[in-house]
């Protein structure tokens, strides 16, 4: 079946690089209205260039007065992507306030933050929605330096529950893709050192991580009708590896 996401209004956070920018890419060429959110003006402008007429805002989402001020007026939306998040890698017991408190500003605090204010236009209008949590495979298992990031992915285990729960009564359902490494800018930052790259991947059982296609297929299986009974859910984007 093609997806078509005609008349529909889709917001991306993250959308400069990565797998959001290749996420509105998709939504874009199937023909939704999208407004692409994230950090780096740069990538924004470079990307309104592959995606004419996508709506742009450009705000720290580690700010929460700085992104209700950007956000708060930010019109009717049909779908939420909540993909932005740092990783910010430091052994548990060198993790300072600094790193544990952005980890959970931009990876969970604007995820809560987003989706009250497109989830309360949805209900005010009395529109169904979907909203994709990016989370990770990390909600689930350890991952070298990782103690705060993986924090904010559990956190993010609960908090797609949650909303799941208490927004399904307006029709809106709200679930996560959990990815493996994806070898974008995040990803290479998380896998420089080769000899754990090999033993890692071969711990996967389809030796091999995930490609950024693999996770914008999936996000957008659950932003369409095709998903229209699952909510409170996650999809493994892992090449097996929480069945080895
Ligand atoms: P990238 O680092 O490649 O891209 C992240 C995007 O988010 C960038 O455009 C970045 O902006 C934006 N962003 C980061 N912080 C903020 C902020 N404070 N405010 C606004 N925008 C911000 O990451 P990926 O594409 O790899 O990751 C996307 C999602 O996938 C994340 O949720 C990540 O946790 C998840 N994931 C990634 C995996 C991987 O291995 N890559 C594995 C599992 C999950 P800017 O343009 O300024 O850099």
């Amino acid at each position: 079946m093609q997806l078509n996401f005609h008349g529909l209004r889709a917001l991306v956070t993250g959308a400069g690089k990565g797998i959001g920018r290749d996420t509105v890419k998709a939504l874009h060429a199937l023909r939704a209205r999208v407004v692409a959110v994230s950090r780096t003006n740069a990538n924004l402008v470079s990307l309104s260039k592959q995606c004419p007429g996508i709506e742009l805002v450009c705000v720290d989402l580690g700010d929460w007065e700085a992104t209700e001020q950007a956000l708060g007026s930010v019109g009717p939306m049909d779908l939420l992507v909540n993909n932005a998040a740092v990783a910010l890698t430091y052994p548990f017991l060198e993790t300072t306030k600094e790193v544990f408190d952005r980890s959970f500003n931009v990876n969970l605090h604007s995820v809560f933050q987003v989706s009250q204010i497109v989830a309360q236009g949805m209900i005010n209008r009395g529109v169904p929605g979907s909203i994709v949590n990016v989370s990770s495979m990390v909600a689930h298992v350890t991952y070298p330096n990782l103690a705060a990031y993986s924090s904010t992915k559990g956190g993010m285990t609960m908090l797609t529950k949650a909303m799941a729960m208490e927004l399904g009564p307006y029709k809106i359902r709200v679930n996560s893709v959990n990815p493996t490494v994806v070898l974008t800018a995040m990803g290479q930052h998380v896998t420089t050192d080769p000899e754990f790259v090999r033993k890692l991947k071969e711990r996967h059982p389809l030796r091999k991580f995930a490609e950024v296609e693999d996770v914008v297929n999936s996000i957008l299986f659950l932003l369409s009708n095709l998903s229209a009974s699952t909510s409170g859910s996650g999809i493994l984007v892992d090449a097996g590896y929480l069945a080895s």
